[in-house]
């Protein structure tokens, strides 16, 4: 390929930059609704969140777009990189100029009241007065999908779907979901009745918030994160947000009770932020190549350096020492094991955001039947907090106390985050899948992580996945890897070849 600086792939290129600093704005923006704003100033934001996400979508919606577009496929022609560019920058213009300006300018204003609405409604369990900005939610995020339009081989929520986790299809999902959840009730009820159920006991010691956080930054540091260019603060909702090149933020949240909940949503949030940090996006900021791939694949980042590593017992081994030096005597005779033990207790509970590896996936394929009724109008927001409390109880054993313990628990919906949900229990897959494809070519984790070397781990993902932006769409990008299509049977392998011998089985 011989591209000038004034060539259009060059030119679209800029233009894309450019739609990508405005965008970026908008996450400082959220990032800051989250965090510091303080809570008079929810109806201020709401405008200026709908002014910026109308100035992005002008940018990314200009009429010229289309011709750079149609020109830079000519030029880069058979170079293959350049071309996989141009085909993903075409395919997220196409998305984007299906949507109205003044759609997209309501879905911001709407949802960002809707979502100070939730918090007050999950405080005060009162699901009533969550329910008109959740029905508003719900029509404006119809209409958003009409816009994109049904698939041929779909449904109306496939279109939502496409967005987290491009060419998708709920009917895929239901086949995959479907016998992970049979074999994850059967996983479950065998441990529940298990002889030597582990303890959670290690994690219920009071410590300090400043040991905590420290103990935080010591193993983000450790798995590769930069805090030079990022941050860690705290929210209620842990969450990570990518702002631009250098810029990557991640929160957490602690609790005196005990340090397990702080912990594991650090290195959550953390395997997101690894992701964003070793995408090529210093030259690369709002082209495809910059980019992740889809939820789903960020989502493996997150639950991998989470779980796969950090509820293994060389983990803990490795990090033993550090938790006795930072948190002092009543740690003086805390073993690995038990802290091993801790980290793998598998409970019926209530809410997705604390539970185990193993409950986990029953909790989103929960949200998943659920969302997708609502879209296809089979069920009404006023019959939710029923039809949610009657398929928990079915799922998980348990019944459930409240709202604020139910429908009301997630963020997801005040955003009109519909069709998200499948993608964490989609990157659980993922990871593990691709967690056997790495120990074929490195050999064993176990080892590496118990000497605290993650170096090679990260640059493993970060040749593989991190580096690659959007070449690949997500199932190639697993053939790629693993040689197979997306399976239940690694995670399956993964969870009883850990948790039955946890639990003395
Ligand atoms: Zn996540």
């Amino acid at each position: 390929m011989t591209v000038t600086d004034t060539s259009a792939y060059e030119t679209l290129r800029s233009k894309l930059r450019e739609a990508a600093v405005f965008a970026s704005v908008t996450s400082v923006l959220s990032w800051d609704q989250e965090t510091y704003m303080p809570a008079g100033g929810g109806e201020a934001r709401a405008e200026q969140m709908a002014a910026m996400a109308g100035l992005v979508h002008e940018r990314k919606t200009a009429s010229e777009l289309a011709d750079l577009i149609a020109q830079a496929a000519d030029e880069v022609g058979s170079d293959d990189v350049a071309a996989v560019n141009v085909a993903r920058m075409q395919r997220d213009f196409d998305r984007e100029t299906k949507l109205p300006s003044k759609l997209v300018a309501n879905i911001a204003r709407t949802s960002s009241i809707a979502q100070d609405a939730w918090k007050a409604a999950r405080a005060s369990n009162d699901f009533a007065a969550f329910k008109p900005h959740l029905e508003k939610m719900l029509e404006l995020t119809r209409q958003k999908a009409e816009c994109w339009g049904t698939p041929d081989d779909g449904e109306l929520y496939d279109a939502l779907l496409d967005e987290y986790e491009p060419n998708a299809r709920a009917t895929e999902i239901e086949a995959v979901f479907g016998p992970l959840g049979n074999q994850l009730s059967e996983l479950v009820a065998e441990l529940m009745d298990a002889p030597n159920p582990p303890s959670l006991e290690p994690f219920k010691r009071p410590v300090a918030i400043s040991a905590q956080a420290e103990l935080g930054r010591h193993v983000l540091s450790a798995f590769g994160f930069d805090l030079n260019t990022g941050r860690l603060d705290v929210t209620a909702h842990p969450f990570c947000q990518d702002v631009g090149p250098g810029d990557t933020r991640l929160t957490t949240r602690y609790t005196e009770a005990g340090v397990g909940d702080a912990l594991f949503s650090t290195m959550h949030e953390g395997g997101h932020g690894l992701y964003e940090q070793n995408l090529p996006k210093a030259e690369r900021f709002g082209e495809p190549l910059g980019q992740s791939i889809s939820l789903g694949i960020h989502e493996s980042q997150s639950r991998f350096w989470e779980n796969i590593v950090g509820r293994s017992a060389e983990f803990w081994r490795w990090l033993t020492p550090t938790v006795k030096d930072l948190f002092g005597d009543g740690y003086a005779h805390t073993t690995a094991d038990e802290l091993y033990r801790a980290a793998n207790v598998v409970e019926r509970s209530y809410i997705r955001v604390e539970s185990d590896e193993a409950t986990y996936n029953l909790h989103v394929m929960l949200r998943f039947e659920l969302e997708r009724a609502l879209v296809s109008g089979e069920l009404s927001v006023a019959d939710l907090p029923g039809a949610w409390n009657e398929r928990f109880e079915r799922l998980l054993g348990v019944p459930v106390p409240d709202d604020a313990r139910g429908c009301l628990q997630d963020v997801h919906w005040s955003f009109g985050l519909i069709g998200y949900f499948p993608t964490y229990t989609l990157g659980n897959l993922y990871a593990a899948q691709f967690t056997e494809a790495m120990e074929a070519e490195l050999g064993q984790l176990g080892p590496r992580i118990e000497r605290g070397e993650f170096g090679p781990i990260r640059e493993w993902l970060t040749d593989n996945i991190y580096s690659q932006g959007r070449r690949y769409e997500a199932g190639e990008l697993c053939e790629r890897i693993t040689g197979k299509a997306l399976s239940d049977e690694p995670l399956m392998r993964y969870l009883r070849g850990k948790l039955r011998p946890v639990y003395g089985l």
